[in-house]
């Protein structure tokens, strides 16, 4: 558990996040003044996500063929220097400056390896009740903590797709742990998402957030709602898993671009073909195993406790922790 801090959060010892450079597109080969407003409008604002950007997905936001497209994503890429390899020294330089972001319980934290790890998407699934809102909350109120007291000096972008985002639970939470409410509520950055591509486009709007405040973590809750709900039926599960893997990977992105911590919220569907042992798994099937880096099954134990197990970590250990629900947010 993070100590309890003394002062009222100050947290300015986290390092600012990265300041892209900004450019103008207009200044790439090949775009002219219409190319430029129609990506611009589709959120290809930023050097790198132009040059990480699909062919087809220039083409389709600009209008223009996919061989142009291919000729602006080579010069981005040229500008931004990717696409390269880089060393294993590189790598674990990066991986080096990797926060993490308490989540008030020890026994979960040490499970998670020292908490929720910026440039990874971490997964809480469970079905009601499980807690997976009440962490959503917690973690959006420790990331505000200067890094020694479990934080990253964070503000804080929160999708929010079933209006269960409760800034009462903010309040609770922050006094309890000796950080201004009113504070702490103004860094969290609320947006409802009422179906799913909304809930997509909210992610580029992030982007934009984050070129000005130091956001280094945002929630989902829930990243499978709207897509479980929209598309229906056995013909939908293609095209449902095409954009959930679409949408996983902007957030990806987001967290590397921003060396950001993603946290997802995921409910539990009941699997028919399994007649023993846990009939239920989350929804979004490999698709959010293979993006989300830290998967965390949650059940009911007696209550106020939850336990939560760690699925398919690639470097830590399989196992469990015990963790409470409290009046003044997670705790052991
Ligand atoms: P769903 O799948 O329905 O979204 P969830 O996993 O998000 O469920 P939460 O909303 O996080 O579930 O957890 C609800 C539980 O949190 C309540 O059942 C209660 O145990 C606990 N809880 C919520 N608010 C408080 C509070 N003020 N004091 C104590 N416990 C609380
Ligand atoms: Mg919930």
């Amino acid at each position: 558990m993070a100590p309890k801090p003394t002062a009222k959060s100050a947290p300015a010892e986290t390092p600012a996040p990265p300041i892209r450079q900004p450019f103008d597109l207009e200044d790439l080969e090949g775009v002219g003044q219409t190319t430029a407003d129609k990506l611009r409008e589709a959120g290809f604002t930023d050097l790198m996500e132009l040059a990480v950007a699909s062919p087809g997905d220039v083409a389709e936001a600009a209008e223009i063929g996919t061989a142009i497209a291919q000729k602006i994503i080579g010069e981005a890429r040229r500008r931004a220097d990717v696409g390269g390899f880089e060393s294993g020294t590189a790598v674990l330089e990066r991986r080096q400056k990797l926060g993490r972001i308490s989540t008030h319980s020890k026994a979960l934290d040490e499970l998670l390896g020292g908490g929720v790890e910026t440039q990874a998407i971490t997964e809480f699934s469970g079905e009601f009740g499980t807690g997976k809102t009440q962490l959503g909350h917690q973690i959006a109120v420790d990331s505000q903590l200067p890094a020694a007291q479990g934080g990253l000096g964070s503000e804080i972008v929160y999708i929010d797709t079933e209006s269960t985002f409760r800034p009462e639970r903010i309040v609770d939470m922050a006094k309890a742990i000796g950080l201004d409410p009113e504070l702490a509520l103004s860094r969290i950055h609320v947006a409802r998402a009422f179906n799913s591509n909304h809930q997509m486009l909210l992610v580029q709007k992030a982007q934009e957030l984050a070129r000005e405040k130091p956001i280094r973590l945002v929630v989902v809750d829930s990243l499978t709602a709207h897509f479980r709900s929209e598309y229906l039926g056995r013909g939908e599960l293609a095209p449902r898993q095409q954009m959930l893997n679409k949408h996983l990977h902007e957030l990806l992105r987001f967290a590397d671009t921003y060396n950001a911590a993603i946290v997802v919220t995921n409910q539990v569907s009941a699997r028919p073909d399994i007649l023993f042992g846990d009939p239920t798994r989350p929804i979004g099937g490999n698709i959010v195993a293979h993006a989300a880096t830290y998967r965390i099954y949650l059940r009911k134990s007696k209550p106020p406790k939850r336990i939560a197990r760690l699925i398919d970590s690639p470097n830590l250990p399989e196992g469990e922790a015990v963790f409470s629900l409290t009046g003044e947010g997670i705790r052991d």
